[in-house]
């Protein structure tokens, strides 16, 4: 057991030194969400159906970075089966909410935003283009929407024994990269907030 401080925390400055590069970091993002889209596979449909690839094309919106083709699709499946024909889409750690943002770098932003670097944000937010309007609101969805969700209130008794929450999102981001190596703690950062990627998990609306 550990309590975050996170005004005491060294690490806080090296914390995403070994973040790769846009373009690669993403296509790190794209297996992750290969693995869940075949964890959803492998379900198959709540009919028994089997589940046949159907992706469609989506973009990362507000951050321009040139992604290969292949990677520019939302995972998603249809059911084989006459009659029901459902689509599955498997949770996405690259897409957050109906406003598709890149889920890694927008708390990445957000939490870079809370600390004491502000030079390393604007750095950040030149590199991968998003303007400052986007951080602003993505500030207020972290403070003021996402401790009012079913999945936090859920996620937050579960975590609280663990973790002490001092500041969203970096509090989770700090719980999750301490005690794995940057790689390791992204994926399983990401993989805890994927069900707010599906619909019936939590709406997000991003306003303009
Ligand atoms: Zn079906």
């Amino acid at each position: 057991m550990y309590s975050v401080e996170w005004t005491n925390t060294p690490e806080y400055s090296t914390m995403y030194h070994d973040l790769p590069q846009a373009a690669s970091f993403w296509s790190f993002l794209f297996t992750v969400d290969q693995d869940l889209a075949e964890t959803a596979r492998k379900n198959g449909c709540s009919c028994g159906g089997r589940l046949h690839r159907a992706n469609y094309p989506r973009k990362p919106g507000g951050i321009s970075i040139s992604l290969p083709e292949e990677q520019r699709v939302r995972l998603s499946f249809c059911c084989d089966r006459e009659g029901c024909r459902k689509r599955v889409t498997p949770p996405s750690v690259r897409f957050l909410g109906r406003r598709v943002f890149v889920a890694a770098f927008v708390i990445l932003i957000s939490t870079m935003r809370q600390g004491p670097t502000p030079r390393r944000v604007r750095e950040l937010s030149q590199r991968f283009k998003v303007d400052r309007r986007t951080i602003a609101r993505w500030q207020v969805f972290w403070r003021e929407h996402f401790p009012q969700t079913p999945f936090w209130k859920i996620a937050h008794a579960r975590l609280t024994p663990i973790v002490k929450i001092v500041s969203l999102p970096y509090s989770l981001v700090d719980a999750f990269l301490r005690r794995h190596p940057p790689d390791v703690g992204w994926t399983r950062l990401l993989r805890f907030l994927s069900p707010i990627t599906i619909s019936r998990g939590l709406k997000i609306e991003v306003p303009h």
